[in-house]
């Protein structure tokens, strides 16, 4: 009797109520896997103050998991360390794609290191690829062996272009330049490697020209919403978004939070989806599954 009931209430759980609809299921192409931040007062100039932020490394892993049940994201592009990243597929298995943060290539990792990476399994995305906060465009010679590989191996690229912190720039120690996430500088890259899928993260914001001339040159490109979403002005992410959609690139927009160290901001990225009235429910349903599925290859 007691399994009965027990089985009862896991249903009731998962279905919705006669008359509700289910939540859509939902792709994030852009999760990390980060320690908890502890900020310091110099902090408050860039973090958002309004979304709380969770004390420990496992508060924070339980509860960006937590969101991604309570939205239905049946799937997460997942990038960090290899150590958390392990760690967090550990504690949701199939519920990411294995991704690895790298945010230099001046010595490290190392080609050869990142083919191990992925032949071995343990790396089945590239990315968050993030080389612009160490001043290294995407036309620098040092970037061109880990693109060729990719293409090689068939792995996508999710590559950051765009904004860091706010006033990111008098951090102590940041390389951060706007120059190197010029997003032209891409073009060598796509044009050398056509067979390479790339997905531009935080859509090059606010560089909405070369972006629209990068996805009308090359079909292999798609941009993600990730932290522009919910981090930057809204009706300054509207404009940006509509006017992609609206050159025609509505198939080319993948859904992505950014949460890096807010799981609440994972609620404001879907609702700045969910209220946009340029948007049919088709668009959406593509930006939130549809685009990813394709982009990543889902069922091939
Ligand atoms: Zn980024």
């Amino acid at each position: 009797m007691r399994s009965t009931l027990a089985i009862t209430a896991l249903f009731a759980l998962a279905l919705p109520a006669r008359g509700q609809e289910a939540p859509r299921p939902i792709i994030d192409i852009h999760l990390h896997a980060y320690p908890a931040l502890q900020p310091t007062a110099e902090d408050s100039i860039w973090i958002p103050l309004e979304i709380p932020l969770p004390a420990t490394d496992t508060l924070l892993m339980d509860q960006t998991i937590a969101k991604m049940e309570q939205h239905n994201i049946v799937l997460g592009v997942l990038s960090g360390s290899r150590e958390l990243v392990a760690a967090w597929v550990d504690r949701a298995p199939d519920r990411f794609i294995r991704g690895v943060q790298v945010s230099d290539v001046s010595d490290t990792p190392g080609v050869e290191t990142v083919r191990g990476w992925i032949e071995s399994g343990d790396v089945e995305a590239f990315g968050e690829f993030s080389v612009q906060y160490a001043d290294i465009r995407l036309d620098d010679d040092r970037v061109m062996p880990y693109v060729a590989l990719l293409e090689e191996l068939d792995v996508p690229l999710f590559v950051h272009l765009g904004p860091g912190p706010r006033h990111g720039t008098i951090r102590e120690g940041s390389r951060y330049t706007i120059d190197a996430g010029d997003p032209l500088a891409l073009e060598r890259v796509l044009a050398a490697h056509p067979n390479l899928r790339v997905a531009i993260l935080h859509a090059g914001w606010p560089m909405g020209d070369d972006v629209i001339a990068l996805l009308h040159s090359y079909p292999q490109v798609y941009v993600g919403v990730g932290v522009i979403n919910w981090y930057i002005a809204r009706p300054e992410f509207h404009r940006y978004l509509q006017r992609i959609v609206d050159a025609g690139f509505g198939d080319r927009v993948l859904f992505g939070s950014d949460q890096m160290h807010w799981p609440e901001a994972i609620d404001l990225a879907i609702e700045s989806i969910e209220e946009a009235s340029y948007l049919s429910e088709a668009q959406k349903a593509d930006i939130f599954y549809h685009n990813a599925a394709r982009f990543l290859k889902l069922g091939h």
